[in-house]
């Protein structure tokens, strides 16, 4: 089948441009203006944004084991509706996903969805207990993408170099959640003001600071990939700047939570503000910001951290961390357009083409003639009040909950195929 998507603006890797978008075969086929060929179905984009299919390299859908939670279907009801039309999911499951045979699991059942494409991340040691590494060839072989511990760190910075000598053989990418957990100390948010007057226990800072250092100097030593998850703190985008200079081969990322929110959330002891790594100041939004700007920081993502109700409404002590992101991730992250930190190609970089490239996904992250038909619409303009409980997921635990945002994605193509158009999800093959 033949679609037309017409008089859309398409954010191209250097320009934005109205243009007529033809795909094919799963495959786009034409660029430019004013297509007079023949099409089967047309759309009409009536001058909305069109960026190559986004790519969220950080999601956890708790399956197999948690999905009571969330599962590989929900999340990715919840990522096509959020205009991703892939996801990378971390392996903190139950069990872990550390085997060859739990990546093909998750594969498996993410093609029987029929939604977006889910990639899974497998864990650097065996159930993520830091004491021996994990099959990580074995798991790249059957199609992860990444290896993390994330939710914690590589436990030992020796385990980390063994995984990243590993891992440097087969060019494989290690992401690494950065925290010194003897720093951390049982505290669940961030340490400072904040923290003292809501009597809730803080995290030194130097937590994250000292655990990216550890872990981009390890993997400047063996001169191996590494990306960082989830910068949080002025340092650690200090840092990543830092031996970006020097020419490491690290590469970061962070979540819209990191500059549009503060730790001042906590005060209500709201424990949908209760995430790891924790909230936190002015000051760090502020350098988070000129680390977007600047290119310190090259891929945006959700972390979206589902968990159910009776896990977030106890004392802020006892709740989980995380936020669910992916419904949001559009309206927050157009503030950056906004605020002038970035323009459409630089969002779309953020959000697509950085992301593909780390993780090594071909032809796709750019909209190119012969590329894979992977394609977001986004209307720039909607404004509406963002209610968690309306979103696919199967867990409401957002921080944005009631927050002003504009802009959504309207239309996510797959494979060339419209699974998500104008509120309504059609999986592959129940057209
Ligand atoms: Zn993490």
């Amino acid at each position: 089948m033949k679609v037309l998507l017409k008089n859309g603006n398409i954010v191209f890797s250097d320009k934005v441009q109205k243009n007529d978008l033809v795909f094919e075969n799963g495959r786009i086929t034409f660029l430019g203006k004013d297509y007079t060929g023949q099409s089967d179905k047309v759309f009409d984009i009536g001058g909305k944004m069109v960026l190559p299919g986004l790519i969220d390299m950080h999601t956890h859908l708790r399956d197999p084991g948690l999905e009571y939670k969330e599962d590989i279907i929900t999340g990715s009801r919840s990522a096509v509706a959020g205009g991703f039309t892939s996801i990378a999911c971390m392996p903190n499951t139950k069990p872990v996903l550390d085997n060859a045979a739990l990546i093909s699991y998750v594969k498996y059942k993410s093609k029987e969805s029929g939604l977006c494409k889910v990639l899974p991340i497998g864990s650097v040691t065996k159930g993520q207990k830091g004491e021996e590494l994990a099959e990580l060839r074995l798991m790249s072989e059957q199609g992860a993408v990444a290896f993390s511990d994330d939710g914690y760190p590589v436990s030992s910075a020796h385990m980390l170099r063994l995984a990243l000598e590993y891992t440097k053989d087969f060019d494989g990418l290690i992401i690494s959640h950065c925290e010194d957990r003897s720093l951390t100390d049982g505290g669940y948010v961030n340490e400072g003001k904040n923290a003292s007057l809501a009597g809730l226990k803080g995290i030194f800072r130097a937590s994250e600071d000292v655990g990216t250092a550890r872990d981009i100097i390890i993997a400047k030593a063996l001169d191996a990939r590494i990306h960082i998850a989830h910068v949080s703190t002025k340092g650690a985008v200090e840092l990543t700047r830092y031996f970006k200079g020097q020419g490491v081969k690290v590469t970061a990322e962070t979540c819209p939570q990191y500059f549009l929110a503060t730790d001042k959330e906590i005060l209500e002891y709201n424990t949908f503000a209760k995430i790891n790594p924790p909230l936190r100041e002015e000051s760090d939004n502020i350098a988070i910001l000129e680390g977007i700007r600047d290119g310190t920081i090259d891929a945006l993502v959700t972390d979206h951290a589902p968990h159910h109700i009776d896990e977030k409404r106890v004392d802020f002590s006892d709740a989980a961390f995380g936020s669910i992101g992916l419904e949001s991730a559009v309206g927050l992250n157009t503030r950056l357009i906004e605020k002038g930190m970035v323009d459409w190609v630089g969002l779309s970089k953020l959000m697509s083409y950085n992301p593909a490239r780390i993780l090594k996904l071909k032809e796709v992250g750019e909209i190119k003639t012969g590329y894979i038909a992977d394609i977001t619409v986004i209307d720039p303009d909607i404004q509406y009040t963002f209610d968690a409980k309306k979103t696919f997921s199967k867990s409401h635990n957002s921080l944005f909950d009631g927050w002003k945002l504009k802009g959504k994605a309207v239309m996510t193509i797959i494979d060339g195929q419209v699974v998500y158009n104008n509120a309504k999800i059609t999986p592959f093959g129940k057209e």
